[in-house]
């Protein structure tokens, strides 16, 4: 059967693909006729509409047929310097007006473009004096029947180039590869096709590659988006359902150390927090190792999420590693984590790059010999001294901050442990499925109870006063601030109002406030103690660079003041606001803008104004400045969507999703006689494939 994606034919069989263009292919990553029938278009142009030489302006495409009315030189007189010009005149029905077609180095053309014939002109047209001219353009002849040349009346793709490639080499390999294919299988059901307007897959490539019209390639676009937006939800959806399926049902209960450890707490569990857990014990007790992400806004209380669930696996005997990505917070999750479960009998280590000498080696002896039941650390916990006597679950706080490839080291520390990555950089939830593949994802949506909603203000230089006078109030009532700045010094640009300078400035405004100066030169001692004082409410406020973005919990700060806002992204802002409005009592966010803001840094700073929630900051995020760096890793190494614009095609995701659902709910296994048409695509010729977890 032939599909999209089985065409394995090599590409050099195609006329015209040499050595040289065989190459360049593959530097497209084309080496087969499927890789080139994937290969989308850059843009298109637009040939279909005529476009009369008399409606045009200043930098607008001309489109029509033409007849020539005189030929002429310009330039120095003799020589080879002069250059023709060409005056034609339009000549389709709709037309009129004149044009001047510089030929630049084309003097040739005098003897091919003949006056008083008619030709189709293409090419984007200038205005000099009055006089409409064009020196990139293409003409050819009108035949004698009137059809229009090859080239025109119609929408030409204009692909991506490497090497010695033309778009005239890919289109017409590409031609050659669609008229040797007679036609290719459907991917779709009638039903769907139906329901969402789509075309056949034949239809749509065709379309696509050579559309008659833009409405056509649009509905062609959006089939072939479809399409594969549609099977890799599949192939993600349906292992997630193996996955659950494998799960002895309802043998997941608390243990006694759970239950001890919730019962000490001096509040109760959110109901998020509860369902979270369930679902953690659920994974933790299958066969299949845990493969889970935690995702809740800052403060929503992932962390504790976690510390209960790792008792689930001490219970059993093994081993509990908790990673942070800083030294700092690091160390604060040693403290909670002591905190909480030490009274339990749980014996913790922190071991982090500092951790040294005497001390490490014996710390990483009873590590070997399972005399320590959760390790807490930095990545110090990947490299190659570790050796853990019996690792089964890994947790990993604010996963976007670790490379993948540390993330593996770890995992190959043990055979294949349970891990649950800790995000309060939520992916918004249309596209989480479609970036992460087969990872499943708790979600803590609402805080715990009596948080108030942080009031955000946008402060300019003019209201910077009264700010001061707000934070000063703050002060008054025996509450903690943090001042954000964006860098250490003014090694560059000037403009910057420093972490150092500012610092001397608010001593002069809050003079019987106590205060301290931290940012990422400082040693991890000072830092440490630095903190310790603030959170014992020995220091009124810090005045950071974004070293305390992440993690750091200190319920009575109420005010987080961020200058120069417009430096940071979305996620950072986010971040940073989220130290404050950690406990029931009111807390600020001030953000500081200057003079000169881009389109995005307004558009920024008034989405963290309108609001406090993640999930819709992550989303317009992903709209502002598209999904790129959304996870930290380039998204490509996640998937490679060819139709599907992850940024235009949201609507079209959750369509889909919903549509795989219902069909893997009806059919699990997709054995029915109507899902045919799907299996014969996944086992020949799938858009997307399947990972085993097993492997
Ligand atoms: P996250 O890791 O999601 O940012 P944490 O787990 O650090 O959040 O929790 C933030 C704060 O809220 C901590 O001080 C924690 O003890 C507290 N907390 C967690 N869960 C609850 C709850 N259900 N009710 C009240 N406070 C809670
Ligand atoms: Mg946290």
């Amino acid at each position: 059967m032939e599909y999209l994606r089985n065409q394995h034919q090599d590409i050099s069989t195609l006329s015209g693909v040499g050595v040289a263009a065989k190459a360049s292919y593959s530097e497209l990553g084309i080496t087969t006729y499927s890789d080139l029938l994937l290969l989308s278009p850059r843009s298109w142009e637009d040939r279909s509409q005529v476009r009369p030489l008399g409606s045009l302006g200043d930098g607008q495409v001309a489109n029509t047929l033409v007849e020539v009315l005189s030929h002429s030189y310009f330039g120095l007189k003799s020589g080879k310097k002069r250059t023709l010009k060409i005056i034609v005149r339009d000549a389709s029905q709709q037309g009129d007006g004149r044009l001047s077609l510089l030929c630049f180095g084309r003097n040739f053309l005098e003897k091919t473009i003949r006056i008083g014939k008619l030709y189709y002109l293409y090419g984007s047209v200038s205005l000099h004096r009055g006089e409409l001219q064009c020196s990139q353009f293409e003409l050819y002849p009108a035949t004698e029947d009137g059809d229009f040349p090859k080239q025109f009346g119609k929408i030409l793709p204009i692909y991506p180039l490497r090497g010695s490639l033309s778009q005239r080499l890919i289109r017409s390999n590409m031609q050659a590869i669609l008229s040797q294919v007679a036609h290719f299988e459907d991917e779709l059901s009638e039903d769907l096709k139906q329901r969402y307007d789509l075309l056949p897959t034949d239809q749509a490539i065709r379309i696509y590659h050579d559309p008659p019209s833009l409405e056509a390639l649009e509905q062609a676009r959006k089939t072939l988006a479809f399409t594969e937006l549609f099977y890799l939800q599949l192939v993600a959806r349906r292992h997630k359902g193996l996955e659950q399926r494998s799960q002895a049902p309802g043998a997941s209960t608390p243990s006694r150390l759970e239950l001890a450890c919730i019962e000490a707490l001096p509040f109760a569990l959110t109901r998020d927090q509860l369902a979270s857990l369930k679902e953690i014990r659920q994974d933790l007790d299958s066969e299949l190792p845990m493969n889970r992400l935690l995702q809740g806004d800052v403060g929503s209380g992932k962390t504790l999420v976690a510390w209960i669930s790792a008792l689930h696996v001490l219970g059993k005997g093994g081993q509990v590693a908790f990673m942070a990505p800083t030294e700092l917070l690091a160390r604060q999750h040693a403290e909670s984590g002591f905190q909480l479960l030490s009274k339990l009998g749980i014996r913790l280590a922190f071991l982090t790059g500092s951790v040294k000498n005497k001390e490490r080696k014996l710390l990483l002896q009873a590590i070997a010999e399972g005399e320590v039941d959760i390790i807490i650390g930095t990545h110090a916990l990947f490299s190659k001294e570790v050796v853990f006597h019996n690792l089964s679950y890994v947790i990993i706080d604010e996963q976007h901050r670790f490379g993948v490839e540390q993330r593996l080291a770890l995992l190959e520390k043990a055979r294949v442990p349970d891990l649950l990555l800790m995000t309060a950089t939520p992916i918004p939830r249309t596209l989480s499925l479609t970036v992460f593949g087969n990872l499943n994802i708790s979600t803590l949506h609402t805080m715990p109870q009596g948080r108030k909603s942080i009031i955000t203000h946008l402060v300019n230089e003019q209201s910077r006063k009264r700010m001061y006078q707000a934070v000063g109030v703050e002060f008054l009532r025996g509450h903690q601030a943090y001042f954000v700045y964006p860098r250490i010094d003014d090694s560059g640009e000037s403009d910057l109002r420093d972490v150092l300078s500012m610092y001397e400035f608010l001593k002069g405004e809050y003079p019987s406030v106590p205060s301290a100066l931290i940012h990422s030169k400082l040693d991890e001692e000072e830092k440490v103690s630095i903190l310790k004082n603030y959170q014992e409410g020995k220091l009124g406020y810090l005045v950071s660079t974004s070293v305390v973005e992440v993690g750091i919990d200190i319920p009575n700060a109420t005010c987080m003041i961020i200058e120069h806002a417009e430096r940071f992204g979305l996620s950072a802002l986010h971040q940073l606001r989220g130290r404050v409005g950690r406990s029931h009592l009111q807390s600020y966010c001030f953000l500081v803008f200057g003079n000169e803001l881009t389109e995005e840094a307004k558009q920024r700073l008034k989405v963290m104004k309108e609001s406090t929630d993640g999930f819709y900051i992550a989303e317009q995020d992903l709209l502002i400045r598209g999904p790129g760096e959304l996870t930290g890793t380039r998204q490509s190494g996640y998937l490679k969507l060819i139709f599907a614009s992850l940024t235009e095609d949201l609507h079209l995701i959750e369509l889909v999703r919903n549509e795989a659902d219902r069909i893997l709910a009806s059919d699990p296994g997709l054995l029915s006689a109507e899902h045919q048409r799907i299996r014969s695509v996944l086992s020949t010729a799938p858009p997307f494939e399947e990972e085993h977890s097993e492997a």
